[in-house]
């Protein structure tokens, strides 16, 4: 997308200390914005991953206030308004991205009237009664409002933010479109999603394949393999999985070695309290379930707490018999839909959270309600005996619906509708 609009990206290095001098990879220019220690644990860890994640998410964990860590966020965020600043041509487009940097849209507008400004918010966008808390909700809401078009992963968000401009700043509104200052923003839903073809053409390679039945071979070739792929993130649903998975061996409904479950939970986030007592948890019930389901040699979950390259996720997820996605809330949920992508044979059953955005698009998953404990044991089972002829017609059904709407179509429709948006009020 970037190389396609010759795009200069404006981000965070990845490394705290000072910022590379720009440079140009793949046809791209990168312009690097500098954090310091101070400002990965204050503005990253803190007020992004500690107050401003799990308020999004139904504070499925409380949210943690720090007026310390707000001030580094407003600090962080001027950083990059002056740096998009600086880089943007006269009338460019610039594409804010995500709950890090949602104050950019205002600061950036201040600096540069003349640009076009987008903005995307990848995570949920919670209801009004929950945003309510945040002590910056004014200041917030002011910084969302700089963009023309706001964009959400689903209807929801967008009404909530409509409705929450309303009843903190008094905007008047018509449908998705609010008024503020003079100006007319649209706030509305673009399902994020992924390189459908290129997942496609990844998991068809004869080398995955091969390696999809290596990894069932080194399973003991059992009969079902069941699936987790997730950051180790309290939003996932992880515990919730396994303790349907527990209850499914204790009552003898599964049965190892028949049946294995393997458990990606890519590490994350490791200096935040939260991720740090949620791994702990976790492990815990890994340690039970093996230690009261599992044999010598064989595991009933394999717990991976690792990163894996795409290429390995491809064969995990070609191998895997049911694939499960259970987060408490998500935004979107790209591993669903790269599941779905992976299974050309139209082999495999993805049993999948109600509260994940992917449910909106992914209709013929077996879908459930990860907190209604027999419900998504149900589901597992279901998945597990799944008529092929069924399986096949719903993953055919669920690759049509990825085919269309696939990264590209997300970006596209985005930026096309920040063109026409934007225009000053009539009055
Ligand atoms: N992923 C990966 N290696 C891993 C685990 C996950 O590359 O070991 C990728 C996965 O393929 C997906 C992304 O990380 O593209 C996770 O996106 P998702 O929307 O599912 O969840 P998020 O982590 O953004 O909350």
């Amino acid at each position: 997308m970037l190389v396609e609009h010759e795009g200069t990206w404006v981000g965070w290095s990845g490394a705290a200390g000072p910022a590379p001098v720009p440079f140009r990879s793949d046809g791209i220019s990168l312009h690097p914005v500098a954090l310091s220690e101070d400002d990965l644990e204050r503005y990253y860890e803190g007020m992004s991953n500690a107050t401003l994640w799990p308020l999004y998410h139904d504070a499925v964990e409380p949210p943690y206030f720090s007026r310390r860590w707000a001030q580094s966020y407003r600090e962080v965020n001027e950083r990059f308004a002056e740096a998009a600043a600086k880089v943007a041509a006269p009338d460019a487009t610039v594409w804010v991205q995500d709950y890090q940097l949602q104050l950019v849209p205002a600061m950036l507008r201040d600096r540069r009237p003349d640009l076009k400004i987008g903005f995307f918010l990848h995570i949920p966008f919670p209801p009004i009664e929950l945003f309510m808390q945040l002590p910056q909700r004014a200041e917030i809401v002011r910084g969302l409002l700089g963009a023309d078009l706001i964009g959400f992963q689903q209807k929801m968000g967008a009404q909530n933010f409509v409705r929450l401009a309303h009843h903190v700043l008094g905007c008047a509104y018509s449908g998705n479109v609010i008024e503020y200052e003079g100006r007319q923003i649209k706030a509305a839903a673009y399902p994020i999603s992924i390189d459908t073809k290129e997942i496609e053409d990844l998991s068809n390679e004869p080398e995955i394949r091969a390696r999809a039945e290596e990894i069932r071979a080194e399973l003991g070739n059992p009969k079902t393999i069941i699936l987790g792929v997730d950051r180790l993130d309290y939003t996932k649903g992880i515990e919730r999985r396994l303790k349907a998975y527990r209850e499914l061996l204790s009552e003898e409904r599964l049965s190892v070695p028949e049946t294995v479950m393997v458990q990606v939970a890519t590490p994350s986030r490791e200096r935040v309290g939260h991720y740090q007592t949620l791994r702990v948890r976790v492990e815990r019930e890994v340690g039970r379930i093996n230690g009261e389901f599992g044999r010598v040699g064989v595991s009933a979950v394999h717990y991976l707490h690792q990163s894996y390259s795409r290429r390995e996720l491809a064969a995990l997820y070609r191998a895997a018999d049911v694939m499960i996605v259970t987060p408490l809330r998500d935004g979107m949920n790209l591993v669903a839909k790269e599941y779905v992508a992976s299974r050309a044979d139209t082999g495999g059953a993805l049993v999948l959270s109600e509260f994940a955005g992917a449910a909106n698009e992914l209709r013929q998953a077996l879908l459930c309600n990860p907190h209604d404990l027999d419900a998504l044991k149900d589901a597992i089972i279901r998945a597990t005996n799944m008529d092929p002829e069924e399986g096949r017609r719903r993953m055919a059904a669920m690759q049509r619906q990825i085919r269309k709407h696939d990264v590209a179509y997300w970006s596209h429709s985005f930026l096309d509708d920040l063109k026409s948006v934007g225009q000053p009020s009539d009055d």
